[in-house]
């Protein structure tokens, strides 16, 4: 754990955030600034600072990052209409939380936004 990382201290329960799942490896929970009527983020327990700090020893914890992307994005009501997985990565991909997350984010049609930011 990484006592100043915020998502660290929601696994920890130092932050009271209702859990939408809650598993031995994985947490998910909905986004405090939501951009679309559902957008809930799954991460996992241990602190991973970013997809680059994935190892070869993490394919387990990868799979089941996104496994409890699909069980989350089903209990939303959102699976069959279908939704957007995220994972932002570095200051070039927007990643602000340096606690490795997946974005799922969807309950209307979106718009794909995926281009460099205009100055
Ligand atoms: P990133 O830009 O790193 O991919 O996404 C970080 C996300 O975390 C943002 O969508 C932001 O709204 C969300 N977030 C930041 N702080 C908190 C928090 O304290 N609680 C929750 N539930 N979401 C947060
Ligand atoms: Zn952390």
């Amino acid at each position: 754990m990484m006592s100043d990382c915020i998502f660290c201290k929601i696994v920890q329960r130092d932050i009271p955030t209702p859990l939408v799942y809650d598993g031995e490896h994985v947490v998910a929970f909905a986004d405090i600034a939501p951009i679309a009527p559902v957008h809930l983020l799954v991460i996992p327990k241990r602190h991973v600072a970013s997809l680059n700090d994935v190892t070869e020893q993490d394919g387990p914890l990868l799979a089941e990052l996104l496994r409890v992307a699909t069980i989350v994005a089903r209990e939303s009501g959102i699976a069959d209409a279908g939704y957007k997985v995220l994972i932002r990565t570095g200051a070039d991909g927007g990643q602000e939380v340096p606690h490795v997350h997946v974005h799922v984010i969807g309950g209307a049609p979106l718009v794909e936004h995926i281009a460099p930011r205009e100055e």
